[in-house]
């Protein structure tokens, strides 16, 4: 699963698409690929 975030409010988010609309600030369209950190 790919980690999503927020590029307004740094909500995280696991999808595996995109999400189209930020839960928390309302925002379209504003979320990016995160870096996933589980490999060590
Ligand atoms: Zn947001």
């Amino acid at each position: 699963m790919a980690a999503w975030v927020c590029s307004k409010c740094g909500y995280v988010r696991d999808s595996r698409c995109k999400p189209k609309k930020c839960p928390n600030c309302n925002a379209q369209d504003s979320y990016g690929k995160a870096e996933d950190s589980k490999k060590a």
